[in-house]
């Protein structure tokens, strides 16, 4: 039996098209589109490309890009003022900051300032504290993408045993409650966790985000189970067997003939994030103009 292949390009690809719909539909209601906000501190590469794809795709569904840079010496009282500006700015519905921030500034600090309405990556200590409790809120992007993968595989989250490697604030630890949320029955593994191989091999939804090039082999994986490989790990294109030099946590040829569904790297999760993070603008520039209709109410009954 060799895997189903879950095409993150294509659910991506589809996701985007819904969101673009809505933004249309968004911006006749309301007379101006939602607006997405990013926050780059210094000249890091790889996050320079991160942010570039973030504002491109803002583009693309409709949405108003503001893109904002500081220097890489920046200081945290810089860095707070341009994340309270853009709180109070209306036609900004969505702020990140790009994480990492450089060494000498405290990210988790940072991340907190931005308002929990526009926390369009879920960090906050609101969102992630609204998330473990079961309330609305905004959910991290990329853990949100793995749970829209999983419904469109189909799978039955109920009673699964589910495993989850790795217990990011960023990553783990929301995807273990996201599936909790789905009564799934929930292991986080990390680093000092006993005999990982036998843990992961009891799961029925094996979910993978460490940051270790092809950790997971075929005994790891119970047969029939569903895989979703969340690492990006960049090796030479000979080492990696493919143009982009990405592998995943997963060691894919060795485990596709076990899993019932995989999702390749690249081509997996990568592209989710993005698509659920534009969707997640698009939420917190529904909850604003709600929030701006009750208190034009408001003003009204005062008048
Ligand atoms: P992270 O903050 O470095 O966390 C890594 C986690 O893996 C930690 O909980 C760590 O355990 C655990 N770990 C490390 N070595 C382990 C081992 N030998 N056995 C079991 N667990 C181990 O990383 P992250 O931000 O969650 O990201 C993880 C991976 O996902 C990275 O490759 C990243 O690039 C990728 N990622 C991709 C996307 C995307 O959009 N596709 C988004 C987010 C992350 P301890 O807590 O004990 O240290």
């Amino acid at each position: 039996m060799s895997a189903t292949i879950i095409d993150g390009k294509a659910i991506a690809a589809r996701v985007r098209a819904a969101v673009a719909s809505e933004v249309e539909a968004f911006t006749r209601e309301h007379g101006r589109p939602p607006g997405l906000a990013t926050v780059l501190v210094g000249d890091d590469p790889a996050s320079a490309v991160y942010v570039g794809g973030k504002q491109r795709a803002c583009a693309e569904v409709g949405m108003v890009p503001f893109d904002r840079r500081l220097p890489a010496d920046a200081s945290f009282d810089q860095v707070a003022d341009e994340l309270d500006r853009l709180n109070v700015d209306r036609a900004v519905s969505g702020v990140l900051l790009q994480l990492p921030v450089p060494e000498h500034l405290d990210g988790p600090a940072l991340t907190a300032l931005i308002s929990p309405d526009k926390d369009v990556d879920g960090l906050t200590p609101v969102n992630a504290g609204l998330l473990s409790l079961g309330k609305p809120g905004l959910r991290p992007a990329t853990p949100l993408g793995v749970m829209e993968m999983l419904g469109e595989v189909g799978v039955e989250l109920e009673g699964a045993e589910a495993v989850v490697v790795g217990r990011s604030n960023l990553f783990g630890k929301p995807m273990a409650q996201l599936l909790l949320a789905q009564n799934a029955t929930v292991t986080v593994c990390h680093s000092r966790t006993r005999d990982l191989r036998e843990v992961c091999s009891r799961a029925e939804v094996l979910i993978v985000a460490v940051g270790r090039a092809r950790m997971v082999q075929r005994d790891f994986v119970r047969p029939g189970a569903v895989v979703i490989d969340v690492g990006m790990n960049r090796l030479t294109p000979e080492e990696a067997g493919n143009k982009s030099g990405l592998v995943g946590d997963v060691d894919f040829a060795a485990t596709v003939e076990v899993a019932s569904a995989i999702t390749p790297v690249p081509g997996g999760v990568g592209p989710m994030t993005i698509a659920l993070l534009l969707r997640n603008t698009l939420q917190a520039a529904r909850y604003q103009a709600h929030v701006d209709a009750q208190l034009a109410d408001i003003d009204e009954d005062l008048l």
